[in-house]
């Protein structure tokens, strides 16, 4: 356990960084981020920034020099910058949980392996790979880069329709290593956060039912209405994954519910979740002092839900609706402190309790 007064170092400057960092300060922790972009969210709100980018080497050295543990904000965290620091300093999740995550590949065969069912998948490396993927997937499925894709980014969909081709699809995507995947028919998309300290102790938080504008997460509603086996498998599941990767934090994971009651693993994220922003507003305990907590070696805290929630993201100038929902009753606002309104940049969320349990 550290104590308090100790540094929590985070690389990512974003939003999530930014929470971790207030709910690291609330546990009496400094926090140092390392981020290139100056004043960035995380940062306003942090003890320290280390203003460079993700791999410089002194910059990592500085870090691990002032850091008692280091944890990070997003999924495309250099794996050789976590795996150097976690030589001086212990880095939670560990930077396997990076490793398998960063490549689609990896991620599914991990799950797969871990026993969690996702929708069938090919490996494309060219053209020919992408037209025999869609020859057994008869004609349907949604091709995603190997890596760096995030948000939808990177993703082309083939929906069986005529005149659409694999050479035009696989450029679209930068003709870049990538994967086909089945395309699922899913009636609903959820997501389970879950937390594991490194005595093998695991919460995990009710699931949300997500619905997604454009490719960006738009609202995360809680309690979902499916099945307890549904909610069942989705902790089942999470509670796999954390183990298969020894892992120590929040992880965020994100399924499909098809109409027959199936349930497949999407992806994770090894990191806090925006799906996850609700347990702040409805829960004791939120993702971002339960990622605190198991990076700090503190106990876990309760993870139980004390309200019913929805969690709507400001998207861009969504933010200008702002003094409406500040006028409402049970609105619990969060903005990130970014300056400028862009079209698909998160601004903050807000959660709105519809009733208390
Ligand atoms: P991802 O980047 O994998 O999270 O995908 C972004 C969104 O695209 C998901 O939230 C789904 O709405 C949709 N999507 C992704 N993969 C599939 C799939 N295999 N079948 C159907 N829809 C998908």
């Amino acid at each position: 356990m550290i104590a308090a007064g100790s540094t929590i170092g985070i690389i990512g400057g974003g939003q999530l960084g930014r929470m971790l960092a207030m709910a690291a300060a609330r546990l009496g922790y400094r926090t140092v981020i390392l981020e290139p972009q100056a004043d960035c969210p995380a940062a306003q709100v942090a003890t320290e920034q280390i203003v460079a980018a993700y791999d410089n080497p002194e910059a990592l050295e500085r870090l691990a020099e002032i850091s008692d543990v280091i944890t990070y904000e997003f999924e495309n965290v250099p794996v050789d910058a976590a795996e150097t620091l976690n030589e001086t300093k212990p880095v939670f999740p560990p930077p396997e949980a990076l490793k398998v995550s960063q490549d689609r590949v990896t991620e599914k065969r991990f799950l797969n392996n871990a026993g969690i069912q996702t929708a069938q998948w090919r490996i494309v490396e060219n053209e020919g790979d992408l037209e025999a993927a869609l020859l057994a997937f008869e004609g349907k499925g949604i091709l995603k880069t190997r890596r760096f894709g995030y948000d939808g980014k990177g993703q082309v969909k083939f929906s069986g329709a005529k005149g659409e081709n694999a050479k035009a699809g696989f450029a679209a995507v930068g003709s870049v290593p990538s994967i086909l995947e089945g395309l699922v028919d899913f009636t609903r998309e959820i997501s389970v956060i879950a937390a594991r300290d490194e005595a093998g102790d695991i919460r995990i938080y009710d699931i949300a039912e997500n619905v997604h504008k454009d490719g960006i997460l738009a609202t995360s509603t809680v309690p979902v209405s499916v099945s307890s086996t549904i909610a069942g498998l989705a902790a089942d599941s999470a509670r796999k994954l954390l183990e298969a990767l020894n892992y120590v934090g929040v992880l965020g994971m994100e399924f499909f519910v098809l109409a027959n009651g199936t349930l497949l693993a999407n992806e994770f994220a090894p990191r806090v979740h925006n799906s996850g922003h609700w347990t702040e507003a409805a829960c004791a305990v939120s993702q971002f002092e339960q990622h605190i907590r198991a990076v700090a070696g503190l106990p876990l805290g309760d993870a139980r839900r004390h309200s019913d929630c929805v969690m709507e993201n400001l998207i861009g100038d969504d933010v200008e609706k702002l003094p409406a929902i500040l006028a409402e009753s049970g609105a619990v606002v969060h903005l990130y402190g970014k300056a400028e309104a862009r079209p698909g940049r998160k601004m903050g969320h807000v959660t709105r309790i519809t009733k208390r349990l």
